[in-house]
C-alpha cells in the first residue's frame, strides 16, 4: 500500500487522540486544584478506580504524573529538590518526583495536580506503603490498603483450588466494602451500586477492545510499538478506565489497529520491521523517543511488553466484571489484576517464553532501572531461563525510568548496535541454511 492511499485519518488517530485525552486530563486536575479541592491518589496497579468514579473523586495516578515529569524532561528538578530533603539517591524515582510535586504546591509541567484528600493502595509493590505514608504525614488524609494475595508459587506451578481462589477472593472483597464509609464521609456522597456497574460495564468495554488490539500484534508486521505507542494506551487505558471517553477511545483504537492490520502497516516509518522483540521493565523516559528510535532504526519492534501485562490493571485478562454481582466481581478483578501483575513483575519467564511463541519474538531485551529495584528483580535469572528454553537473543541494558543521570545515551547506543548486529547476522545465517 503506497503512502497516498493509507488513511491518515485512521493511521495514527490513537495516538494523537490519546494524546489529547491526556492533556484533557491533566486540565481537569488543574481546575480542580485551582478550586483548592483534593483528589483521590490512587496506583496504577490495583487502581480500584471504578469504585472512585463511583464517589465522583477526581484520580490521580501519582505513578503517571511522575513520569511524565521525565517524559517532559524536567525530572531532575524534581528528584533534586526531593534529594535535598534528604531522599537516598536509590530511592523509587516516582516517589521522589511526587514529593517534590507536592513541596512545589502541586505545580507539574501538564498543569496542577490537586493534593490528595484520600489514598488507596495495594501491596501489589512494597512502596507503595510508605509512599502513601508520606501523603499521612504532609496532609493527614486517610489512606486506605487493601492487602492482595499474591500467587502462593511459580505460575504455573500449582494452580489454587475453586475454594482457595474464592477464600482469597472474599478476603479482597471484605476489605474493599470495610472502605466504603470512609470514601462515604471524605467525598460527601452515598455509595450507589448502579453507579459502580456503570463504571464496571465501560471498564468491559474498554478491556475487550484492549485484548483485541493486544492479539492484533501477533501477525506481522506488528500494527502497534508496544513501549512507543503502548505506553500511550496504557495512559489512557489507566486515566480514563471506566469512563465513556476511555470505552470509546479504544474501539476507535480497535478500529485503527484492525486496518492496519489489513493493510499491512507496521508502526515503522521508512523502515520494514526486520526484527520482532519483547520489551521486559520500564522504558527510559528521560530521552523516551531516542530509546525508541535507537531500537526502530534497525527495523526492531517492540510487539509485546510486560509492561502492558502489569501497567494495565488487569485490562490484558480474559475477565469481565459480572455486572450482576458488581461488589463480589469488583474483588475478583482487583485479586486477579494485582496477583497477575506481580507475577508479571516477579515470574515473567514463562509468560515470556509463551510470547516468543505467540508473537513469533526474535529478541527480548531486558531493562532493569537503577531505582524501581520491583521490576528489576530477577530480570538476569529470567534471560537466563529463557535464552536456555527459546532460540532468541536476550539484550540486557540498564538505565532508569526517571533519573538522566544514569542513563548513557551512547552506552545503550553501543549495545543495542551490537545486539541488532548479532540479531542481522543470525537472519543472514538461517536464510542461508533455509
Ligand atoms: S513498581 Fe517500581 S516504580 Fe512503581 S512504585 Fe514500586 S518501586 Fe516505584
Amino acid at each position: 500500500m503506497t503512502t497516498a492511499t493509507i488513511d491518515t485519518d485512521l493511521v495514527g488517530r490513537g495516538a494523537r487522540d490519546g494524546g489529547r485525552l491526556f492533556r484533557e486530563w491533566f486540565e481537569d486536575l488543574t481546575n480542580v486544584a485551582e478550586q483548592e479541592k483534593g483528589a483521590a491518589y490512587v496506583f496504577v496497579m490495583g487502581s480500584l478506580t471504578e469504585l472512585l468514579k463511583t464517589f465522583g473523586f477526581p484520580v490521580v495516578f501519582p505513578e503517571i504524573t511522575s513520569l511524565q515529569t521525565a517524559v517532559r524532561k524536567c525530572s531532575d528538578e524534581y528528584l533534586s529538590l526531593a534529594e535535598d530533603h534528604g531522599f537516598s539517591p536509590d530511592v523509587c524515582g516516582y516517589v521522589k518526583a511526587d514529593y517534590a510535586l507536592q513541596l512545589r504546591k502541586g505545580d507539574h509541567p501538564m498543569g496542577r495536580i490537586p493534593p490528595p484528600s484520600v489514598a488507596v493502595l495495594t501491596n501489589a509493590c512494597n512502596t507503595y506503603f510508605k509512599w502513601a505514608e508520606i501523603w499521612e504525614r504532609m496532609y493527614d488524609v486517610p489512606t486506605l490498603a487493601v492487602d492482595v494475595p499474591g500467587s502462593r508459587e511459580s505460575p504455573g506451578q500449582r494452580e489454587l483450588t475453586a475454594e482457595g481462589f474464592e477464600r482469597d477472593r472474599k478476603y479482597v472483597e471484605h476489605q474493599i466494602v470495610e472502605m466504603i464509609p470512609t470514601l462515604e464521609k471524605v467525598s460527601g456522597n452515598k455509595f450507589d451500586i448502579d453507579r459502580l456497574r456503570e463504571t464496571l460495564r465501560l471498564t468491559n468495554e474498554m478491556g475487550r477492545s484492549w485484548r483485541r488490539v493486544l492479539s492484533l500484534n501477533r501477525g506481522t508486521p506488528a500494527v502497534f510499538d508496544a513501549m512507543m505507542e503502548g505506553t500511550i494506551y496504557l495512559g489512557v487505558a489507566n486515566a480514563l478506565r471506566g469512563t465513556r471517553g476511555g470505552a470509546d477511545y479504544f474501539r476507535d483504537l480497535e478500529e485503527e489497529m484492525e486496518y492496519k492490520r489489513e493493510h499491512g502497516i507496521s508502526p515503522l516509518v521508512d523502515q520494514e520491521e526486520k526484527h520482532r522483540l519483547a520489551f521486559v521493565g520500564v522504558p527510559c523516559y528521560p530521552i523516551f523517543r531516542r530509546f525508541y528510535q535507537l531500537f526502530a532504526e534497525w527495523g526492531g519492534v517492540f510487539s509485546s511488553s510486560t509492561y502492558m501485562w502489569f501497567a494495565s490493571s488487569g485490562l490484558n485478562l480474559d475477565f469481565e466484571y459480572d455486572l450482576d454481582r458488581p461488589l463480589e466481581s469488583l474483588a475478583e478483578g482487583v485479586y486477579r489484576s494485582v496477583s497477575h501483575a506481580m507475577d508479571a513483575m516477579l515470574f515473567h519467564e514463562k509468560a515470556l517464553i509463551q510470547a516468543i511463541d505467540d508473537f513469533n519474538l526474535d529478541g527480548v531485551v531486558y531493562h532493569p532501572i537503577k531505582s524501581c529495584r520491583t521490576v528489576s528483580t530477577s530480570l538476569a535469572d529470567s534471560r537466563r531461563e529463557v535464552l536456555e528454553n527459546r532460540d532468541v537473543l536476550g539484550l540486557y541494558i540498564e538505565s532508569d525510568m526517571m533519573d538522566k543521570r544514569v542513563v548513557s545515551e551512547a552506552q545503550l547506543k553501543n549495545r543495542i548496535d551490537a545486539f541488532f548486529e548479532g540479531l542481522d547476522s543470525r537472519k543472514l545465517r538461517k536464510g542461508r541454511e533455509a
